[in-house]
């Protein structure tokens, strides 16, 4: 018997070789009828043999395309109308609807082969792709996914294309982005005057000069790279010094996983992480002795941030160049990516020597995304590769922009079940990182049909997202919801879970404005969706000179020391005995008299203290570096099983971590010539047991059972595995973030889901 059904599909179904798949499945079941792409999913229209229809239906759940995802499927039964073939019909753009869009792929296999394959038409060629990889969002004008609306608009396709591009059975049957070496994108090199350099084969003339010592601006995927040969001292230290950047660890790219095992140890996961679709940088544990990479691209670590190639333009470079290659985003300090040729060469003609350029318009920048193998896949930075696949929320929301934090920015926009988080967008210091967040914010409205009905922001009022958050509101007349941010990050973390109901929120932090005004991050919450308590928090220390204490931890440190033993404390055999006495003449009357000197709980600011009592660093030039030097010192022996001594108060409705006893423990080690690393493994141990301590008297009190840790404190593996042993010592469940950052990329998804509670609990 025939019969007739109407199938409609949601998830990720464009841009992945999904039509091309259901074409082909139809013919084998000798089925009739259409397939289309519309704005908000794909529809099939399909008739035949009742028996071959079932099969069909469950084949196309079985057998969808590698980077297809279906979240739902809907099928209807419907009155024949007689088909006499099965075709592909036009996309069709339908009002208000939207569809999810593939985020970049890492080139396949099967394209990999094509370009190193003398005689293949795209022999050599950086811009081969196909359905089954290519870049995505970053040339995706609009949706639905067609050539047209995307940036490879310009390039018309020549026959052998063409004809690739209409063969249902080809590869690249409508592959938008399909292109070859007589009809798509080409490559050349300029100097840094933008005069260009002659070269039959432009990449090995680019590879010759990155042999030679030079510095490149590579366009690619999401944006300019800066990259220079990463065994080669000078180059690296060139390059941090016309950056402006002296210490930040910087990422390398590597060919292969085997010359990346010359280098790092890398584990089954770890390998299936840096080769997957998604090819983010990986921090591994680096070989230091046996490498021949240069201490230089990341001082005093043990991870090296590793990511292989992942667009053929890469893959090419470096077969060509041989060596690995120092990667890091091609921007000036503080400000976005750059991604046109022009803008790249005004803004990075003081740092590179060379550019290799290419007429396929960025359309979206999106930096490299960042994770660690630590108990499964950690997003560390989300951005390429994942973004703008949403996070799936347990309830159907309302249409809301959260604009995020102050560092390491990302937005969230959500609609329906979908919360879409945005790339990395970053730090929020300059106008045009402004200007980046308000084109991402206008992207995603316009390609996921989102018109925000509410905006909610971080609660700190001096935060550009905050301000431009509220000029929005009070622009369209919108509520602004300002959410907390230890709130956000533990809300974050329960949805990162699937979590629901009250937990136990551990937010361990650098900054986040408190409802008391004070500068928390060192906060135990009773969080949910809706609201939190605060029920416990370090203790508040002034913050002399505010961010100049951020900077030199030094600054913290002493007043760690002021605060807790008054102005008298002998500085007899600490590092701190370097600072000049008229600055500790002048911390101490500003920690004295608070002038100056907001409070803060801050985590981040205890463990920089830590840092500099022990000698580890005193000043820092990236955001976390005492912290993260701090934890990289630590033995890793296990020897020692020490802890300092706390103490916990009760203040009215709140418990207080008392640190005099821990911070004179500390004193008394360093005093005592203690190795940092003693003393920093020492103090990773007392502050999981100050967590766990806390959580215990918490859940005991308050019947709940759920730890979640966040902050960007907690990206420190050490403290995470004492702490997360120690919380389970005491019977607790604990979680951690995987798929959403932990730190400040994380914490625009807490804001939209918190706003959309607080509006519908006033009835918003
Ligand atoms: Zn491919
Ligand atoms: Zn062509
Ligand atoms: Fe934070």
């Amino acid at each position: 018997m025939k019969q007739r059904a109407m199938i409609n599909i949601r998830g990720i179904v464009q841009g992945v070789g999904f039509r091309p798949f259901v074409y082909r499945l139809a013919h084998s079941y000798r089925l009739t009828g259409w397939v289309c792409n519309t704005s908000g999913s794909v529809e099939i229209d399909v008739e035949g043999d009742e028996c071959a229809l079932n099969q069909f239906i469950d084949s196309l759940r079985m057998q969808a395309p590698p980077r297809a995802r279906i979240d739902n499927l809907e099928a209807s039964f419907h009155p024949l109308i007689g088909y006499d073939a099965f075709l592909i019909h036009k996309s069709q753009a339908k009002e208000n609807e939207y569809q999810l869009i593939s985020p970049d792929i890492a080139t396949c296999e099967d394209c990999k082969r094509e370009i190193f394959s003398a005689g293949d038409r795209r022999y050599n060629y950086p811009f081969t792709n196909c359905t089954n990889c290519g870049p995505r969002f970053t040339i995706i004008k609009d949706i639905p996914y067609d050539r047209p609306k995307t940036t490879m608009n310009g390039f018309v396709m020549c026959p052998d294309c063409q004809s690739e591009y209409s063969d249902p059975l080809d590869r690249r049957f409508h592959a938008q982005p399909n292109a070859c070496p007589v009809c798509g994108p080409q490559v050349w090199l300029v100097d840094k005057d933008g005069v260009r350099i002659e070269a039959d084969d432009p990449l090995a003339k680019a590879s010759e000069l990155l042999r030679a010592g030079n510095i490149l601006a590579l366009k690619g995927l999401g944006g300019f790279h800066l990259a220079c040969d990463a065994t080669d001292e000078q180059a690296v230290r060139r390059l941090r010094r016309r950056k402006k950047r002296p210490s930040k660890p910087l990422a390398v790219m590597i060919g292969t996983i085997a010359k990346i095992k010359e280098h790092c140890y890398v584990s089954r996961e770890e390998e299936d992480l840096l080769s997957s679709p998604v090819a983010p940088i990986v921090l591994l544990n680096w070989r230091k002795g046996k490498s021949g990479i240069a201490p230089l691209i990341a001082p005093q670590q043990h991870d090296l941030g590793v990511m292989l190639p992942y667009t053929p333009l890469h893959h090419l470079l470096l077969a060509k160049a041989d060596i690995p290659l120092m990667m890091t985003s091609g921007n000036l300090s503080g400000e976005p990516l750059a991604k046109d040729n022009e803008e790249a060469l005004v803004k990075l003609a003081a740092i590179a020597d060379y550019f290799l350029l290419h007429d396929r318009d960025i359309h979206v920048r999106c930096d490299d995304s960042v994770c660690v193998v630590d108990r499964g896949t950690r997003v560390i930075r989300r951005a390429r590769g994942y973004a703008p696949d949403p996070i799936v929320l347990p309830f159907q929301a309302g249409e809301i922009l959260a604009c995020g934090p102050e560092l390491k920015n990302t937005v969230c926009l959500t609609k329906k079940e979908h919360a879409f988080i945005s790339q990395h967008i970053g730090d929020m210091g300059s106008e045009s990182a402004l200007a980046h967040l308000k084109d991402t914010i206008n992207h995603y409205e316009s390609l996921f049909r989102i018109t925000p009905q509410i905006i909610a922001c971080d609660m700190h009022p001096e935060y550009v997202a905050t301000k431009y958050a509220r000029q929005l509101a009070s622009k369209n007349n919108l509520p602004c919801i300002s959410v907390q941010h230890h709130h956000a990050h533990i809300v974050s973390g329960m949805i990162d879970n699937e979590l629901e109901g009250k937990v136990i929120g551990v937010a361990f932090d650098g900054t986040g404005y408190g409802t008391d005004g004070a500068i928390w991050g060192g906060e135990f919450l009773i969080a949910d969706w809706v609201g939190f308590e605060r029920v416990g928090q370090l203790e508040y220390i002034p913050m002399p000179g505010g961010e100049a204490a951020i900077r030199r931890p030094y600054r913290m440190a002493l007043s760690y020391l002021y605060t807790l033993f008054g102005n008298e404390v002998s500085l007899d055999g600490l590092p701190l005995q370097q600072v000049e006495p008229i600055e500790r003449r002048v911390i101490a009357r500003q920690v004295q008299q608070g002038i100056n000197s907001p409070l803060t709980s801050s985590a981040g600011r205890l463990f920089d203290t830590v840092a500099a009592l022990s000698g580890v660093r005193e000043e820092i030039d990236y955001e976390g570096q005492a912290a993260i030097e701090l934890e990289a010192v630590a033995a890793r022996d296990g020897q020692d099983a020490r802890s300092y001594p706390f103490f916990i108060d009760r203040e009215a409705q709140t418990r207080v971590v008392r640190l005099k006893s821990t911070i004179s423990s500390v004193l008394h080690d360093v005093r005592a010539g203690v190795l940092p690393a003693t003393i920093s493994l020492r103090f990773h141990r007392t502050m999981a047991a100050v967590i766990a301590n806390m959580c215990e008297l918490i859940a005991q009190e308050r019947d709940l059972e759920r730890v979640v840790l966040s902050g960007g404190v907690l990206q420190n593996r050490l403290l995470a595995h004492l702490t997360g042993a120690a919380i389970k010592s005491k019977g607790l469940e604990v979680f951690s973030h995987h798929r959403v950052p932990c730190n400040d990329g994380g914490i625009s998804l807490g804001q939209a889901v918190i706003a959309h509670f607080a509006s519908s609990k006033t009835g918003g």
